[in-house]
């Protein structure tokens, strides 16, 4: 979500027209056409092959935030990526969302790798932190807000800087996708399944990993604390 992050506000806002009359939603079905349309050019099976079978490689955890464009951000073709993506890219096992989609992605599509990614500047952490969320989004950042808490009491400083907590929410995500059951049973019958936790960098457009990648054999350990923010880190 966009920072600054104002919850306060009444949950439904007015829908504001746009030059065009309609919020410019015409305008996404001529961009539509032209996009298929340059696909089909350079690649005139492109739409024939995905009509019969997705068989994506990753199922991406990752924020709502217009500015985190799953696919494109990694620049994949529709069908290479299984997507979720919820307020501050949670992955919890409460929520039948998205256990949902990690039951299909690991099951069904048989994914190789489960990432969850945040992002620097999310509005979601930051609301965390503030405590200014309220009504359905105050109580879907409980979460965060806990683990805010919980890192409070534990630190000298007064305020949490909110790129820390995004990366430590990605290391949490991570840690609750080991005890999720889905990937305890993908593990226990052998398959090839790592998770990850990156985190990108609007400011850049870089990822980041955040934790180490975790296999079944390195499930025992810990999910390493986050990695210190520097350019180092950038990994791709
Ligand atoms: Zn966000």
């Amino acid at each position: 979500m966009h920072a600054p992050f104002d919850l306060t506000m009444e949950e439904e806002g007015e829908i504001v027209a746009g030059e065009d009359g309609d919020g410019g939603l015409s305008n996404l079905f001529e961009r539509n056409k032209v996009w298929a349309e340059r696909k089909t050019r350079s690649d005139p099976s492109f739409f024939r092959r995905l009509v019969g079978q997705q068989t994506p490689r990753y199922f991406w955890i990752g924020c709502s935030d217009s500015r985190v464009p799953a696919t494109e951000i990694v620049d994949l073709d529709p069908g290479e990526m299984f997507v979720h993506r919820n307020v501050a890219n949670l992955a919890s096992a409460s929520d039948l969302s998205f256990s949902a989609a990690l039951q299909f992605a690991v099951d069904v599509l048989q994914v190789r790798h489960v990432i969850v990614v945040g992002h620097y500047g999310c509005g979601g952490i930051s609301a965390a932190i503030s405590g200014r969320a309220n009504g359905k989004i105050g109580c879907w950042l409980n979460p965060v807000r806990k683990l805010c808490c919980s890192l409070s009491h534990s630190s000298s400083n007064d305020v949490l800087d909110p790129n820390i907590l995004c990366e430590l929410n990605v290391v949490a995500q991570v840690e609750a996708l080991v005890l999720n059951p889905t990937i305890g049973a993908a593990w226990a019958r052998q398959a090839d399944l790592t998770l990850h936790g990156w985190v990108y960098g609007i400011g850049d457009g870089l990822l980041r990993s955040v934790c180490d990648p975790v296999t079944p054999l390195g499930r025992s350990e810990a999910v390493s604390s986050p990695k210190a923010q520097t350019n180092d880190s950038a990994l791709f």
